[in-house]
């Protein structure tokens, strides 16, 4: 499959994203029954994985979708994220970040701290795919989907260039079409 210079093949086929969600919604069951969960999917890219993960999970819980906006302004980084969309309270909860992929951990980590910001309860994050570069650096991710190397995917939510979003499997990147001729 070609998506603009880049060429894609089949990587994680749906049938195994759907075995894992549910193994990973039944965890969420175990571990937060009687606490009432808040989770909050980043957007754009954990919409299919949240929304079905939570047709999984079986207690209680709330939902509210957030998204991260970057702005230049600080010189060391070049780039700050920044929490925006939460309209429950989130003071005292149990909340649950629902991730795509985490990369570096930056988008993560500044969620994180925004959150314990706000006076949450408890923090974790659940994350459908993890890159090599989050394990060398341990951000904190309690539920994990699957480890990657440091491929690019896509599909499943995933876009490249605002594309490929709407697949039911994930692809992953082989070589750019430029490189092919
Ligand atoms: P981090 O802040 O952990 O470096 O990056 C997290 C964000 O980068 C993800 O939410 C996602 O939007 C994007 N990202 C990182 N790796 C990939 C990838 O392999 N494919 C796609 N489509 N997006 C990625």
């Amino acid at each position: 499959m070609k998506i603009k210079d880049l060429e894609f093949k089949k990587f994680i086929p749906a049938t195994k994203i759907d075995d894992k969600v549910a193994e990973l919604a039944a965890q969420i069951n175990h571990d937060y029954k009687d606490k009432t969960p808040v989770f909050l999917p980043v957007l754009n890219g954990s919409f299919m994985f949240a929304a079905d993960l939570l047709k999984e999970v079986k207690i209680p819980c709330r939902v509210s979708f957030v998204k991260t906006s970057s702005y230049s302004g600080t010189m060391s980084t070049g780039q700050l994220k920044t929490l925006i969309g939460h309209d429950e309270s989130l003071f005292n909860q149990n909340i649950l970040i629902v991730e795509d992929i985490v990369d570096s951990g930056l988008t993560l980590e500044k969620i994180i701290e925004e959150l314990r910001g706000l006076g949450a309860k408890s923090v974790e994050a659940i994350s459908l795919l993890r890159k090599k570069s989050a394990r060398e650096k341990k951000i904190d991710v309690k539920y994990v989907g699957f480890d990657l190397e440091d491929e690019f995917v896509l599909g499943y939510g995933l876009d490249y260039d605002g594309l490929g979003r709407n697949y039911k499997d994930i692809y992953k990147a082989t070589r750019s079409t430029e490189e092919a001729k």
